[in-house]
């Protein structure tokens, strides 16, 4: 039966000290009738599946989001020892941010599948949590599991860094009118010998504010939201949609000359861009460093190009009746959420199957045309803005195109009809396997 309680979505850094408060706060949530889903890395969910109460006892659901050490240059396991030398540990919370990808994935999955939590707890290094969490829509806090005062004197120290202007062993700290007499040996050894150059205090410098700047966040919230509004103003089959899925992108030079077609054309688009396989690719998009000169405002001038970095509402793009083609990597889910719109694709398969499915849209469905193969082709500009002209524009081609995109919707609706008796085969499927499951015995 669907958990019907609200959920709350707790995320601890992959560390003992963290996860164990995180643990207690997850048993006083649930107490108070709220559903807990606690998210962390594969070894650690592996660990609490062990160490927690079976059901009924405990009913907190663990999901696990990819990380593996190795891929950091970590030794094997390192997110789940007890201790290790600080070099290490550096390297364990610098490689973090690498949860941001798969972080948004399970929320999406989550919003998608009507789940969406009431809110999000995350640990106090994983600032980029707010912003994520705020573009679903969903209320964000931090967690931490050290003290109050720790904290506070780390801020007070990021702001004023006193010790770097006194010659004296003690300085004070101006936010702490009671306690703000320290000592330079009360300081955390790296931070008083490195002071800013410390890579923990530069982390640290970098994250705090993003989860304790309320208006940031808000920022964030209200671009997503642009996405909506600035379709609502298209007119209907208007809009070029262009991502690359959930995890990839193209090279510097593709995205250069994908940037100078759109420039070239008249279409209008949303792009979900994130920095090209050349550069880092959690980082934001910076559009000065990988587009045309001037692109960006031009097609904002324009009125015609939205740039989004790294991630956009894609199911609720595609279901917007502005949306006209979707060039896509052909990720399994893109094809599926264009398609159930009716919305013909423009393929650019990047890894994985996506060549394939790629091949059975063109050649099997005939709802898609292939502008390029992979990530180290040579992509021509006048060959992008040729194929973004069949699809959208006038030719024969177009037309059949789309019509059979939209025959393609009307075969999933029917799939998916369920009407007391009357079920289309996906749900005749569903049902099928359920039964075969039920009458089997092992
Ligand atoms: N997605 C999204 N916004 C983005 C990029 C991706 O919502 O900016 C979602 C998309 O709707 C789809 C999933 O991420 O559900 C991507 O899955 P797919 O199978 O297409 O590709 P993958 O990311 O697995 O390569």
């Amino acid at each position: 039966m669907a958990d019907e309680r609200p959920n709350v979505v707790l995320f601890p850094f992959m560390a003992q000290g963290h996860i164990i408060p995180f643990l207690a706060l997850a048993h006083h949530i649930e107490q108070m009738g709220y559903a807990v889903t606690f998210v962390n890395t594969p070894l650690n969910i592996k660990k609490l599946h062990k160490s927690l109460p079976p059901p009924p006892s405990s009913s907190i659901k663990l999901v696990e989001i990819a990380f593996n050490s190795a891929d950091h240059g970590l030794p094997p396991e390192m997110e789940n020892t007890v201790s290790g030398p600080y070099d290490l540990f550096i390297r364990l919370i610098e490689a973090t941010p690498t949860l941001e990808l798969p972080f948004r994935k399970l929320l999406s999955d989550l919003t998608e599948n009507g789940e969406k939590p009431l809110c999000v707890v995350s640990d106090f290094f994983f600032g980029w949590a707010a912003d994520v969490a705020h573009e679903f829509g969903i209320f964000h806090a931090i967690f931490s599991g050290s003290s109050g005062f720790g904290l506070a004197c780390s801020y007070s120290l990021r702001l004023n860094l006193p010790h770097k202007h006194t010659d004296n062993a003690e300085f004070f700290l101006p936010d702490f009118p009671e306690a703000g007499k320290v000592h330079v040996t009360q300081m955390p050894f790296p931070t008083l010998v490195a002071g800013e150059n410390d890579p923990m205090t530069k982390f640290q410098w970098k994250n705090l504010p993003k989860w304790s700047n309320g208006d940031t966040s808000r920022e964030a919230t209200s671009s997503l939201e642009k996405c909506m509004e600035w379709l609502d103003k298209r007119e209907p089959k208007s809009v070029l949609y262009i991502s690359f899925g959930s995890q990839n992108t193209i090279s510097a030079s593709q995205m250069m000359n994908l940037a100078k077609a759109l420039d070239a054309s008249s279409r209008n688009f949303i792009w979900v861009a994130r920095p090209p396989l050349e550069g880092d690719i959690n980082a934001e998009f910076a559009s000065d460093k990988w587009l045309p000169e001037g692109f960006p405002q031009r097609v904002h001038d324009q009125e015609r190009g939205l740039i989004i970095s790294r991630w956009a509402p894609q199911v609720e793009i595609l279901a917007h009746n502005s949306v006209a083609a979707f060039m896509s990597h052909c990720g399994w889910n893109s094809v599926l959420e264009s398609l159930k719109n009716g919305v013909p694709l423009i393929g650019w398969p990047v890894a994985a199957e996506q060549f394939y499915n790629a091949k059975m849209l063109v050649e099997e469905v005939g709802v898609c045309v292939e502008v390029a193969r992979g990530t180290n082709v040579e992509v021509r500009e006048e060959d992008i803005t040729e194929k973004i002209e069949m699809v959208m524009g006038e030719s024969e081609e177009g037309r059949r195109m789309r019509r059979r995109a939209g025959e393609v919707k009307e075969m999933i609706e029917e799939g998916m009809r369920d009407e007391g008796d009357s079920k289309g085969s996906s749900v005749k499927a569903m049902h099928e396997f359920f039964a075969a499951a039920n009458s089997s015995c092992f």
